[in-house]
C-alpha cells in the first residue's frame, strides 16, 4: 500500500471524484500495490504542464514513486470501475482488474481528466489475473496514442511509464512497468452493459445522466436526451472510425468494453497501422477470424453501439416496441453518419474544396488501384499531396496514369489552386505514422538494453507528422518483409 503523500499546492494536483459518486455498484475502492524499485522511463512534460502539473516539483518530489504506484498523489481515492463487455461477440463481466484510477485531474482551464493507473497491482475485479502490465506493452500504448493525438485524432493521452522493479510473468518473465493513462473518462459501452446486467433502473439512469453532464452537456435539456445521448455517442464513434481508417489506423479488440462513451480511442493492445493497402489487413494474432480487421471497424463500431442501444431501451420510451424503434432508427443512423465523415476527409485527402457525385468513386477507384498493387497507403497519398510522381514502376501502369487523369481533372474543376490543393492534402495525409517495424525497433531498444533513446527520437518524429519539410527517409519506407507476417499480440 503506498505510504506516504506529496503536496497538492506544488505539484498542481486537484483531484475531484465525481465518478465515485455513482451508486457503488460502478465501482469499489482499491490501492496500487507497493513495488521494489520505482524507475521513471517516460515522462510527458508537455501534457503535464496541460494538466495543470509543474513537473519540476512532480521530479523533486520523486516522480518514480508516484507513477509507480507506491506514493499516491494528495486528494487522490484510488478505485477500481466496474464494467462488463462483449468480447468478441460473448458477454463478459470484467472491470478493471489492472487499473486504479487515483482521481479526476481539474486542469487550469477547467477541463476534468481522468488521471489512471494501468498495471499498478491487484483489484477486486482482477479474477486470475496479476494486476501488472509489461514495460514493452506499456511503451507500446505510450507511443501510439501520442501518436495518434499529434495526428489530432481523439485518443487516451499517456502521462508516464515507469518501471517497478519486479517481473512480470507471461510466456516469459518480462520487466514489469506501471503506465500513467489520462482520458476524458473511462466510461465504455461495457459500463452500461454492466449497469444493465444488473437490473438497477436507477443505476443505469444515473450513469447515464452522469455521461450526459460529463460528455454531453447540451443534451441536458433536451425532450429525450437518452436518445438524444444514444445520437451522439453514435456521431462522435462514427467520426472517430472514420478517422482511424483514414490514417490506416487498426485497433485490433474493438470490444465493447474497449469502446469509450467520451468518443476517444481507448486501450491501445494489439493495435497497428496497415502498410499496403487492404481492407482485410488484422495483425492481432488473437482475431483470427479477422473481426476487427481494418475494414471490418465500421460494421463493429455499429455492432457495439447496437449493444449499447439495448442498454438504454429502458429510458428511451416507457413502451418498450417504442423504445426498440428509437433505438433501431437510431442504430441504422450510424451507416449515414459514418458515410459523411468518411466522405469529408476522403475529400481532404484528395484535395477537393467542392462536392461532386462521383467523389466517391473517384476514392474507391484509387484504393481498388492500391490494393490490386499491393501500394503503400501512407506513401501512396503523401506522394501525391508532396506532388512527388509515385515509384516510376507505379506511374507508368496505365491504369493508374487513367486514375491520376480523372483525379486532375476533377481538381481543374475547382476554384482552389493546386497548390492550395496540396496544402488541405498535406494537412491531412501526415508523412509520418508509426511503422509497425519502427515502433518493434523501438521497443526492442529499451526492453532488450533499456536503452530508450530510440524510443524518444521515434516520438519525436511522430509529434510532428504532417511535417512535410523533414526529410526523415528511415522513417517513412515501409517495412522490408511482407506487412502481412507482422503480428501483434495482447498487452496482458
Ligand atoms: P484488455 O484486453 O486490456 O482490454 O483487458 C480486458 C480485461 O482483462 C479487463 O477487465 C482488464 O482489466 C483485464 N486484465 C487484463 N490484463 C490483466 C492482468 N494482468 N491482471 C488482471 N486483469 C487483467
Ligand atoms: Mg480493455
Amino acid at each position: 500500500m503506498p505510504d506516504s503523500f506529496i503536496s497538492s499546492a506544488s505539484a498542481g494536483w486537484r483531484l475531484a471524484h465525481s465518478y465515485a459518486a455513482l451508486p457503488p455498484l460502478f465501482h469499489k475502492q482499491t490501492q496500487p500495490g507497493a513495488v521494489s524499485a520505482p524507475h521513471l522511463v517516460v515522462f510527458n512534460t508537455a501534457l503535464a504542464s496541460s494538466l495543470g502539473l509543474n513537473p519540476e516539483t512532480l521530479a523533486q518530489t520523486g516522480s518514480a514513486a508516484l507513477f509507480a504506484g507506491n506514493v499516491l498523489p494528495e486528494g487522490a481515492h484510488p478505485i477500481a470501475q466496474a464494467y462488463a463487455g462483449h468480447q468478441f461477440g460473448h458477454f463478459t463481466t470484467l472491470g478493471d482488474g489492472r487499473a486504479i484510477l487515483l482521481g479526476e485531474q481539474i486542469t487550469p482551464v477547467g477541463e476534468r481528466f481522468d488521471i489512471q493507473l494501468k498495471g499498478a497491482g491487484l483489484t477486486p475485479f482482477s479474477r486470475g489475473g496479476d494486476g501488472r502490465a509489461a514495460l514493452g506493452p506499456m511503451l507500446r500504448e505510450y507511443l501510439i496514442s501520442e501518436a495518434m493525438h499529434a495526428l489530432g485524432i481523439p485518443t487516451t493521452r499517456s502521462l508516464a511509464v515507469a518501471l517497478t522493479g519486479e517481473p512480470v510473468l507471461r510466456r516469459q518473465r518480462l520487466d514489469g512497468a506501471v503506465l500513467t493513462r489520462v482520458a476524458a473518462s473511462h466510461i465504455r459501452v461495457g459500463t452500461f452493459e454492466w449497469a444493465a446486467a444488473q437490473r438497477d433502473p436507477a443505476a443505469l439512469r444515473a450513469l447515464a445522466g452522469y455521461c450526459i453532464h460529463r460528455h454531453y452537456p447540451d443534451l441536458a435539456e433536451a425532450q429525450n436526451p437518452y436518445l438524444e445521448f444514444l445520437g451522439a455517442v453514435m456521431e462522435r464513434q462514427a467520426s472517430l472510425i472514420a478517422q482511424w481508417l483514414q490514417v490506416g489506423f487498426i485497433h485490433g479488440v474493438m470490444n465493447t468494453d474497449n469502446m469509450a462513451l467520451s468518443g476517444e480511442t481507448i486501450d491501445y493492445g494489439p493495435c497497428a497501422f496497415m502498410d499496403a493497402y487492404d481492407p482485410a489487413t488484422v495483425f492481432s494474432s488473437i482475431d483470427q477470424q479477422g473481426r476487427y480487421a481494418y475494414g471490418n471497424q465500421p460494421l463493429m463500431a455499429q455492432w457495439n453501439l447496437a449493444r449499447l442501444a439495448e442498454t438504454l431501451l429502458p429510458l428511451l420510451h416507457d413502451d418498450e416496441a417504442q423504445a426498440i424503434e428509437l433505438a433501431n432508427a437510431a442504430i441504422q443512423s450510424f451507416e449515414a453518419r459514418y458515410e459523411h465523415y468518411r466522405l469529408c476527409g476522403m475529400r481532404k485527402k484528395l484535395g477537393l474544396f467542392t462536392d461532386e457525385a462521383d467523389d466517391s468513386a473517384l476514392m474507391e477507384d484509387l484504393l481498388k488501384w492500391m490494393q490490386d498493387h499491393e501500394a503503400d497507403f501512407t506513401n501512396t497519398f503523401r506522394d501525391l499531396s508532396a506532388g512527388t510522381p509515385l515509384p516510376e514502376d507505379v506511374a507508368d501502369q496505365a491504369d493508374f496514369s487513367s486514375w491520376h487523369q480523372r483525379w486532375s481533372a476533377r481538381r481543374s474543376r475547382q476554384s482552389q489552386s493546386v497548390v492550395e490543393s496540396q496544402r488541405l492534402m498535406q494537412a491531412h495525409n501526415p508523412a509520418f505514422i508509426p511503422r509497425n517495424h519502427k515502433v518493434e525497433e523501438a521497443l526492442a531498444a529499451a526492453v532488450e538494453h533499456r536503452d530508450f533513446s530510440v524510443l524518444q527520437r521515434l516520438l519525436g518524429v511522430l509529434a510532428k507528422p504532417f511535417d512535410y519539410a523533414a526529410d526523415q527517409p528511415g522513417y517513412q519506407t515501409p517495412p522490408a518483409t511482407a506487412a502481412c507476417a507482422y503480428q501483434t499480440f495482447c498487452g496482458t
